[in-house]
């Protein structure tokens, strides 16, 4: 996978620099510590040209989490989302992943930053798990506590925890893990959130332990509209076992079925499932081939 070529342009305090120029620096705690944060958003080449899907909430976001880990912050979401449509038209990009992060300066002490740097970049980009349904494992790397880290923020150096994850889950043969959190509940995968279809209703983990995602709330909007009953309720591995489907979703993955997760295949076909109308109608909504404002 190619990121960036000799052309590609990123966004960098203020300036649109060469990606393959732009200086970093190597006293960073950032790069150290993994102190730094970030998010992650789609553009759609819809009708009414590129267009970033939900690019306030995942502004709004980005700064909660330098909030959560005292990371300062000084921009708007409207001039961050100028720029990142002006970053999509430079580098000739309509359907794109935008990974705005914002990174701290130099310092090699266990102290808050008193500095940060924002850069931007975008890429182009398919489904990040593809489109096939998902074989997925029980991993046996665990969710970190919400009491030890901020696990509802998108901290850098927390995802080598989601590293580890979908490394073992490969390992193993699988797509992607499933991760319990502390307590033992199945909380999500390494960067997507679960629901589960039983008997005609739809269940997801309540927000305590897990990452609560922009997509999880936008399938529960989804579901509302479409009438479907939604229950939060804390999933146990057998949960996971005994439902009739389940799926996957984030920014990056969108609404993905699973077939399998351990040695259980589901027998619902997933073109039956509810999931299934989920993710037609999700496509529909980044297309804005309807009107959005209805379910967000
Ligand atoms: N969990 C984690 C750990 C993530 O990093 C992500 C991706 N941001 C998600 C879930 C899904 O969140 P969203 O729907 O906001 O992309």
């Amino acid at each position: 996978m190619k990121y960036y070529d000799k052309n590609t342009l990123i966004y960098l305090d203020g300036a649109f620099v060469k990606a393959s120029e732009a200086a970093l620096n190597p006293f960073a705690q950032s790069l150290h510590y993994g102190y730094a944060v970030f998010d992650g958003l789609r553009a759609y080449n819809t009708h009414n040209g590129p267009r970033i899907f939900k690019a306030d909430k995942h502004f709004d976001r980005l700064k909660k989490s330098c909030e959560a880990v005292n990371i300062p912050y000084r921009w708007s979401n409207r001039e961050l989302i100028d720029k990142c449509y002006e970053l999509l038209a430079i580098n000739n990009l309509r359907e794109a992943y935008i990974r705005p992060l914002v990174l701290t300066g130099s310092n090699m002490h266990l102290t808050s930053s008193t500095e940060a740097n924002l850069m931007i970049a975008a890429w182009e980009w398919g489904p990040y798990l593809g489109q096939n349904l998902l074989r997925v494992c029980i991993s046996d790397i665990k969710r970190p506590n919400p009491k030890s880290f901020k696990t509802d923020s998108k901290i850098s150096g927390q995802y080598v925890n989601s590293i580890l994850a979908t490394t073992e889950a490969i390992n193993r043969g699988f797509d992607e893990a499933l991760m319990l959190d502390h307590e033992g509940f199945v909380a999500q995968a390494s960067s997507e959130n679960i629901f589960i279809e039983k008997d005609f209703k739809i269940y997801t983990p309540p927000a305590k332990n897990i990452f609560p995602g922009i997509t999880r709330q936008t399938v529960k909007n989804i579901c509302k509209k479409l009438n479907f009953e939604v229950v939060e309720k804390q999933l146990t591995v057998e949960d996971i076992y005994t439902a009739d489907s389940a799926f996957l979703c984030g920014t990056a993955a969108e609404i993905i079925g699973i077939k399998q997760v351990d040695d259980v295949i589901y027998q619902e076909e997933w073109e039956h499932s509810i999931g299934a109308s989920i993710q037609r109608r999700y496509k529909n909504l980044v297309l804005e081939n309807e009107n959005y404002e209805v379910i967000i």
